[in-house]
């Protein structure tokens, strides 16, 4: 069937909502979402969302434009990390007027609470800012803004999985997408003037991750296989605190109330790294100290490996039960739930889950899609949320950025096509849109190959694991590479057992786990070349005694967001673009002691 709207988002997280609710105001819009809306990711979101308000302490949108510049290891586009942080109060008192239920300080003003990285005066201490509603921060934003889209009466589409965009022949102009209705297995295009990606993260090609099921980076997939690229995939966030081999998030916010970590000597390990912030410094530098310590030994067990047996503690025991109850209602209950432990009794054993895609589809600040590295743009195509690279988060994302930047860029895509919608004119639908995708389902159908996608997902995600996760050296993505290039081939000779049309989760899911592979060979090409270490990843390499030592950030060499192409034939083509740092800009009139702090240097905490 073929279905016509003005603007069609995909994906139902906060970035879509917010989209959809500002872009409804002047146009016909429309929601696909694979989930209902209200069980996307965005729900999951516990610990908070920054902006400095200055409710419970002194603070400014310079000092968290300051902190997020540093914190991304200054590879984030500075002009778009000032929006994110300038814009942050307006955007969070218009949730507030929307419904959203924030935590209250005693005389009723939205409560903050320190989060890693977010500091005061430049760095001077950890500062109050991010705002929270209990530990269940995302949700309570989630479901306001569908209360909200609801009211507006935009169109939802739920258990739709969109499979291929459709472009002009020179990949201009966006014309529409092509979806198939999980229910029926009935394939529908898609016709629009607009087409918003709003998909969110890509962390399930790791075999440890925070994420849910559904973030197998579709969007990132349907990209590459049409001819578009992606930007820094290189840089996955590993969050510090996933339950030990589980990956099950304990959120920031336990730190920001207290909580802290020790190694097998009872010794707080943190403050030897980082001694003004602490167990508050951001999650790369957090990360990479656990690893270390497990790596020399000092892990609980001591096995000086990282597996499934050895972690760090996380200590809650210093706060009470009612506390611990009140304000991190979630972490007692996982603690509780998959660990037998009570996090007031005993510490919780903790290391580093795969979090966060910092890189994704490339776009301006009003979230237009970059066809290439330098001013190309796809008329008519957006993106906006975790799968966007605007890029505000460089090379590392702060806690509570990622809220932020989900409603700071989703309501400003929606205001941009609200804004542009009228002028943009509708191209003819080519007759054969869902060609591609219809051939792709019946292949698959009639494949009597020998390969199961379940075991090449399994398989990926656990050489990702080993080798493309915190620390990375050329030895190990070279075999994570060779490895992923076979999966490649394998996947060609995937077939499925299920032939029906209703629910047919084998089939969408061997589609997924074929995108999976796509985007990894982008991403570990990508952290291939980037012979430093910058935000999310350390590298690695062989000192003259053979002993593996960090190599440090190259500003020289590699300030620069890396462009992604994957080849039909599965070759990966990269290219260049600088980051926009101020300094570089005197005739945008910054004040020099601005510029001087904004210039890429060595981080401290
Ligand atoms: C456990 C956890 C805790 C977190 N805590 C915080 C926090 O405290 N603070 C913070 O700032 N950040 C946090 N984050 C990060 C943040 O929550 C995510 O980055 C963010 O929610 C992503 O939102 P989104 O709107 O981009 O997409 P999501 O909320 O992930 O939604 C994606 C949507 O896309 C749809 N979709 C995907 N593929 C398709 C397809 N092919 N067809 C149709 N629909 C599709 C899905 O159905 C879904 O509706 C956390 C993340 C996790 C995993």
């Amino acid at each position: 069937m073929i279905l016509s709207h003005d603007v069609l988002i995909v994906g139902s997280g906060a970035a879509g909502l917010y989209a959809a609710y500002w872009a409804s105001s002047k146009a016909d819009v429309a929601v696909m979402s694979k989930l209902f809306p209200t069980r996307s990711h965005t729900g999951a979101a516990q610990g908070g969302i920054g902006a400095a308000l200055g409710n419970e302490e002194e603070d400014h949108p310079l000092w968290h434009w300051y902190d997020t510049v540093k914190g991304g290891d200054y590879l984030g586009d500075q002009d778009a990390q000032k929006v994110l942080t300038y814009d942050a109060p307006q955007t969070i008192y218009e949730l507030e007027h929307l419904g959203v239920p924030f935590s209250r300080t005693p005389e009723g003003k939205i409560a903050q609470r320190p989060f890693g990285g977010h500091t005061r005066n430049f760095g001077e201490r950890p500062v109050r800012r991010a705002c929270y509603a209990a530990a269940r921060t995302g949700h309570a934003i989630l479901h306001t803004l569908y209360e909200q889209c609801v009211k507006q009466e935009v169109t939802f589409y739920s258990e739709f999985q969109v499979l291929d965009l459709v472009l002009t022949e020179d990949k201009s102009k966006v014309i529409g997408a092509v979806a198939i209705d999980m229910l029926s297995g009935e394939v529908h295009t898609v016709h629009a003037k607009v087409v918003v990606f709003a998909t969110g993260g890509a962390g399930k090609n790791y075999a440890i991750t925070s994420n849910c099921q559904a973030n197998t980076g579709d969007a990132l997939g349907i990209m590459l296989r049409s001819g578009l690229p992606l930007e820094d995939m290189e840089f996955v966030q590993f969050h510090p605190t996933g339950l030990a081999g589980l990956g099950i998030l304990v959120t920031e916010g336990a730190r920001g109330e207290g909580g802290y970590l020790t190694n097998c000597n009872g010794e707080r390990f943190m403050e030897r790294y980082a001694p003004t912030v602490k167990d508050l410094a951001p999650r790369d530098m957090v990360s990479q100290c656990m690893y270390k310590e497990v790596l020399e030994g000092r892990g609980i067990n001591r096995t000086g490996r990282i597996c499934a047996e050895d972690y760090v503690y996380l200590n809650l025991q210093h706060i009470s039960k009612e506390e611990l109850k009140k304000k991190l209602e979630e972490i007692v209950d996982f603690a509780t739930t998959y660990l037998g432990i009570k996090p007031w009794e005993a510490p919780v054993p903790v290391m580093p889950t795969c979090h966060y895609y910092m890189g994704g589809i490339p776009t301006d600040v009003d979230g237009r899609v970059r066809s290439d590295e330098t001013s190309g743009i796809v008329e008519g195509l957006y993106a906006a949320g975790e799968v966007a690279c605007v890029s505000v988060h460089g090379a590392n994302r702060l806690g509570t950025n990622s809220l932020l930047d989900l409603v700071v860029y989703g309501r400003r895509v929606g205001l941009h096509v609200a804004k542009n919608v009228d002028s943009i004119k509708l191209t003819k639908l080519p007759d054969n849109a869902d060609k591609r995708v219809k051939d792709m389902i019946a292949k698959l159908k009639a494949s009597t190959g020998t390969e199961r996608h379940g075991e090449l997902r399994r398989e990926l995600s656990e050489v990702m694991m080993t080798h493309v996760a915190v620390i990375r050296t050329e030895e190990g993505m070279r075999t994570a590479l060779a490895k992923v290039r076979e999966l490649k081939k394998r996947y060609e000779n995937v077939s499925i057992q299920d032939k029906g049309s209703v629910f047919n989760s084998d089939l969408l899911e061997a589609i997924e786990c074929g995108h999976m592979i796509d985007y990894s060979l982008v991403l570990i090409e990508g952290a291939l070349v980037r012979v430093e270490s910058r935000g999310a990843h350390e590298r690695q390499k062989a000192g003259a005694d053979g002993k593996l030592v960090k190599l440090s950030r190259d500003d020289e060499n590699w300030l620069k967001h890396t462009f992604g192409w994957l080849k039909p034939d599965g070759a990966v083509e990269l290219k260049y673009r600088r980051p926009y740092i101020i300094t570089e800009h005197p005739e945008d009139g910054w004040a020099p002691e601005m510029m001087e702090k904004m210039k890429p240097k060595e981080r401290k905490y």
